[in-house]
């Protein structure tokens, strides 16, 4: 259990000096859901800043397809260049079971000993966006702790990969190699999202069918309408094989000279920009749910007219602006 009392400056120094301790208690301050300790996580974000900047890479692919695999290995290669690597989940579906499926340690079990390394499951016993509001600022706290990579791993189950883009600089799709119809399954809206598509498990007997599917997803992927944030070129795919550590630094120039490119354009900055006001957005709108929520009546106002809506006895807009009719009025009252 965390002490109720922290020296929030310390701990900012702490992490500041790369102290792993210190980042695996500021992640738990930003996960709990106590009052004061929201307070706490709150001064601690601010006495950080945001001066340094890591590489976020987000990374989905659905269970099964190599994704511990290869943060182990793509992980261990960049350590042993010398590079510090975070590993986050977010994970929505520890949300409904409230247990964690992934940045389980066991899975990444070299890296999780590798000094250079850090990894971090995802939270449980949230909602998606509780998970997601959290895992972005726990990458804030990585990039604060000084570390230049930080891997954003998700399962691929749609909602969660859009949270991922909203706090990744760059989003990898891992995929498997898969008989000709499958490249359907892949949502249209994913592969739109991605910058870089791994088609894993290009060794041995399925090499050649990995060989075949990246070529797919290659012309599918030139289909897609040229999106502003790509040099010419991308988004690209390539095969790799996580298991016997292939392909990843050719996956990693390729994340390095699109990283690059976006710097030199402005287009980094601006997509920060952008996410910085998502989240800003994000944590009004969730405030004012909570304020919300806080007030008895009104929670319980809610509660019943969400009853109605469900009954299909009112249309949601006008239980939701019923709702907030009493609040309109104190609002308009102060003014
Ligand atoms: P995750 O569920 O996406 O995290 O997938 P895992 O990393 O746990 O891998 C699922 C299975 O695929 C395991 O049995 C791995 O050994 C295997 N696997 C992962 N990467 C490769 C690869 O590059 N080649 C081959 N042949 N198998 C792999």
């Amino acid at each position: 259990a965390m002490s109720t009392t922290r020296d929030i400056p310390a701990l900012a120094d702490a992490i500041k000096s790369g102290e792993r301790r210190a980042l695996a208690r500021a992640i738990t301050l930003v996960e709990s859901g106590r009052a004061d300790h929201r307070a706490e996580a709150l001064d601690l974000l601010d006495r950080l800043g945001t001066d340094r900047q890591a590489l976020r890479i987000g990374l989905s692919g659905t269970p099964g397809v190599g994704k511990s695999t290869f943060i182990e290995s793509f992980g261990l290669m960049l350590t042993g260049m010398g590079k510090r690597v975070a590993v986050l989940a977010v994970d929505p579906s520890s949300a409904r079971s409230g247990g964690s499926i992934l940045g389980d340690k066991t899975r990444m079990d070299q890296l999780s000993r590798d000094p250079n390394a850090f990894i971090r499951p995802s939270p449980s016993q949230s909602q998606l966006g509780g998970v997601a509001r959290r895992s972005r600022e726990a990458v804030a706290l990585c990039e604060a702790a000084g570390f230049d990579v930080v891997l954003i791993e998700t399962v691929g189950v749609g909602q969660s990969e859009t949270v991922v883009a909203q706090m990744a600089d760059l989003f990898v799709l891992l995929l498997a190699p898969a008989g000709g119809d499958e490249l359907q399954g892949v949502k249209r809206g994913i592969m739109e999202m991605a910058d870089l598509i791994l088609v894993n498990k290009a060794d041995g007997e399925l090499k050649s069918q990995a060989t075949r599917t990246c070529a797919d997803y290659a012309g599918a992927l030139r289909l897609l309408r040229k999106r502003p944030q790509d040099p010419e070129g991308f988004p690209k795919a390539l095969t790799i094989s996580a298991l016997e550590a292939n392909g990843l630094s050719a996956a990693w120039d390729e994340m390095q000279t699109l990283a690059d490119w976006r710097k030199d354009q402005g287009i980094w900055a601006a997509t920060r920009e952008a996410q910085a006001g998502f989240w800003f957005g994000e944590d009004v709108r969730h405030g004012l749910l909570s304020l919300l929520q806080s007030d008895p009546q009104m929670a319980a106002a809610v509660a019943s007219a969400e009853a109605q809506v469900k009954a299909g006895a009112r249309t949601p807009a006008a239980a939701a602006a019923e709702v907030l009719a009493p609040l309109q009025k104190r609002l308009a009252a102060n003014s």
